[in-house]
């Protein structure tokens, strides 16, 4: 079939929205019209460079909802006009993660980045030309494993759920499920964009007694308020570090890292207690490293990494709709702006400039 795509041709250059020719589904694999895909960061980090590309020319987008239109042989769980949340790892309920309950780590896909799991693209220009992907969301159809899908409520607003698959469960996922935020903790947040802005709210729905949220950009801060924030320290002009330690009285019991950059990590690091725990959440550069003083560390300090929010998404997503129902955790707040598919280098613009939670794009 025909349908419009997002494609990434070369780091630093923009996105190319094109007529492409897409593949129906394989054996195992759903056809999805996109309502709704997010803006998010970790895609632009292919663009700007912060992380290697996967092999391109490559359809992007991976943070999405939207409905089943076909079902390719062998799927049972999923029909045309359900409703349904990408997850962006696999879960193929057969590796040794996913027989542990850790679907977040699931290493069932052996196909390279850029390929279905057989090896193949369902994508190709007009002219005939591969196009990789993954679940290629910047697009108005895609065809994915059923493992990338999470089934919802079939009265639920679709395109109100494009982000609970990669903001949200990486966000409230890293505080709830990877770090455990205990109740009446102290919590501090570098960087207040989609995913920080959930860590935030996260940490409401754990009952931290107060939510540090730090940035470089104060047009972030009435974001981060309305999630849930207690303070705001702009580190353009503070030292996060002492600021947390001023507030908290001698550091906070949990920090998360939602930058992915070595000195905002060792920061987070620094600015816990003794018995703390730094989180980090953003995606590190590709071979970054970070040191930390062994001192601190041999206090009952933790350091640790948060990987799509240690989600369980059969679990956790109808748990976040259930949520918000009870307005509990703020979804419509997080769509600040939409854009049609031919905006997608604006909707990048968007991120960039901290001007917005979240740039919908809607395919
Ligand atoms: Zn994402
Ligand atoms: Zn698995």
């Amino acid at each position: 079939m025909r349908t419009r795509s997002a494609i990434f041709y070369a780091a630093q250059q923009p996105i190319s929205v094109e007529d492409v020719e897409l593949q129906g589904p394989q054996s195992g694999e759903v056809l999805v019209r996109v309502a709704a895909t997010g803006a998010c960061h970790s895609d632009y980090h292919a663009i700007d460079g912060h992380i290697e590309a996967a092999t391109v020319p490559l359809v992007m987008g991976h943070e999405a909802s939207g409905v089943v239109e076909e079902v390719g042989q062998g799927v049972s769980a999923f029909a045309p006009g359900d409703n349904v949340v990408f997850a962006i790892r696999p879960m193929c309920g057969k590796c040794k993660y996913c027989s542990t309950n850790r679907w977040n780590l699931c290493n069932g896909n052996k196909a390279p980045r850029g390929f279905m799991p057989d090896g193949t693209t369902r994508f190709k220009t007009l002219d005939g030309d591969t196009l990789h992907h993954g679940l290629a969301t910047f697009s108005q159809h895609t065809v994915v494993p059923e493992w990338n899908l999470v089934k919802v409520a079939d009265d639920a607003p679709i395109e109100k759920f494009a982000s609970i698959g990669c903001a949200v469960v990486t966000g409230v996922g890293a505080v709830v499920n990877t770090a455990q935020v205990k109740q009446g903790s102290t919590v501090a947040v570098w960087g207040c964009g989609g995913v920080g802005l959930n860590v935030i709210q996260g940490a409401v729905i754990a009952g931290a007694a107060k939510i540090i949220a730090i940035d470089v950009a104060e047009s972030k801060f009435p974001f981060a308020r309305n999630f849930g924030a207690t303070d705001t320290v702009d580190a353009s002009k503070h030292d996060p570090v002492e600021a947390v330690m001023e507030l908290t009285d001698g550091g906070a019991d949990y920090t998360f890292e939602v930058i992915g950059k070595p000195p905002t990590i060792r920061q987070a690091f620094d600015a816990t207690c003794a018995g703390g725990t730094a989180c980090m959440v953003g995606v590190p550069p590709s071979g970054g490293e970070v040191s930390v003083p062994l001192g601190p560390l041999f206090l009952d300090r933790r350091l640790i990494g948060s990987s799509a929010g240690t989600g369980s998404p059969r679990v956790d997503f109808p748990w976040f709709i259930e949520l918000y129902r009870q307005g509990r955790l703020k979804l419509d707040e997080l769509q600040s702006r939409y854009r049609p598919l031919d905006e997608i280098n604006e909707a990048f613009e968007d991120m960039l400039s901290g001007e917005v939670a979240r740039t919908i794009v809607r395919p």
